[in-house]
């Protein structure tokens, strides 16, 4: 069998961003509670990890003490907890996605110019709720062409569409089309909300699924990110599973696969498609190829809030950056290391960066 890697895949900018702003508030407040309003990126593993280590999950700002260090997850909060966050004088730090921010900052321009906006996405997202409470009297949301006819506009002249930044390419198209064919004058956003990584991740799937007999992408269930990866290689006509990590693999899944696709979603850390490809290599003694379709060149700074804590304690933030994990020579490494073949076929498009 040949094991196909796709690139990019997993870690995005913001997921990198986030996982630093916790691991270095445990390094600067040693012994102090730190609370993480909502899974801090939407992995298991992520967030599992991190409790092991003392860090506690909530739901609800009440479930923080009074005075507590809270941090917000990579998929932003509504003004509301922000507000509930101030009235309990917690410290709050902020791990929005910018990405995210910036569709928040969207939803506040074109409310407060008077425009309505539909914004296209998952109504219990954390994200879609997130952007909703930044303007819950201007947005209404579209989950699918179905929910066009129940939207009420007053002024089609005066209307905008914004979505979630993790939405399957495909389907945001057949929505956006729809709202554009019964409101020919909507406004599109000033720039594509979907961000980079989706968008990356999606097309590396779409260019090589159709090549493979099955896809797995590595993620968990509640990552919008790595389900729509699943659902673009269904597209384009290959099955795909989505796994937390190697041991749900099923080997009954691999009877007449020639070529299988390896990704992972944002928010998957790297040492999970490893154990992924460690145990098929070890079960059907497969040939690992990576095919690089896009270069990703993006990095965020320390959010203001994370270095403002910093300096709170006597740290000067200027000598502190994201950790970013992996590069391609540390993987090159690792195979090296486990004695196993790899080589890199690369598909870019001449010298194409992606950045955010
Ligand atoms: S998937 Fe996109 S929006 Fe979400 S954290 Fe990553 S870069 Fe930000």
């Amino acid at each position: 069998m040949k094991l196909v890697l796709a690139n990019p895949r997993g870690f995005c900018a913001g997921v990198y961003m986030a996982i630093d702003v916790v691991d270095q508030l445990l390094d600067i407040c040693p012994g102090e509670p730190i609370f993480v309003f909502h899974e801090i990126v939407h992995n298991r593993h992520v967030v599992e990890r991190f409790r092991a280590r003392g860090v506690r999950f909530v739901e609800e700002i009440a479930e923080v003490p009074d005075g507590s260090i809270v941090v917000f997850s990579a998929h932003g909060v509504s003004p509301a907890i922000r507000e509930e966050a101030r009235a309990k004088r917690l410290a709050a730090i902020d791990a929005t996605c910018p990405l995210v921010t910036k569709v928040h900052a969207e939803a506040i321009r074109y409310a407060r110019k008077g425009f309505q906006i539909l914004l296209v996405g998952h109504r219990h997202h954390q994200e879609v709720i997130g952007t909703l409470g930044e303007a819950p009297d201007a947005i209404q949301i579209v989950e699918s062409p179905r929910d066009i006819p129940s939207l009420v506009v007053t002024d089609p002249k005066k209307l905008i569409y914004l979505t979630q930044t993790t939405l399957s390419l495909d389907d945001a198209a057949v929505i956006i089309d729809a709202l554009k064919l019964a409101f020919p004058e909507i406004k599109d956003p000033p720039a594509g909300d979907i961000c980079y990584a989706t968008t990356n991740r999606q097309t590396a799937v779409r260019a090589i699924a159709p090549s493979c007999d099955l896809v797995l992408v590595v993620g968990s269930a509640n990552s919008s990110n790595s389900v729509r990866l699943t659902e673009i290689a269904a597209n384009v006509g290959t099955p795909a599973r989505l796994i937390d990590d190697a041991s749900e693999i099923d080997p009954k899944w691999f009877a007449g696969v020639g070529t299988l696709l390896v990704t992972a979603g944002a928010s998957a850390p790297e040492d999970l498609v490893r154990g992924v490809i460690q145990a098929l290599v070890t079960r059907c003694g497969a040939e690992v190829e990576q095919h690089d379709i896009r270069h990703e060149a993006v990095e965020f700074g320390l959010p203001g809030t994370l270095k403002a804590a910093m300096r709170d304690r006597g740290i000067d933030p200027s000598g502190r950056r994201i950790v970013r994990g992996d590069d391609g020579a540390a993987m090159r490494e690792w195979f090296e290391k486990e004695g196993i073949g790899f080589r890199t076929v690369d598909m870019t498009v001449r010298g194409e960066t992606m950045s955010g």
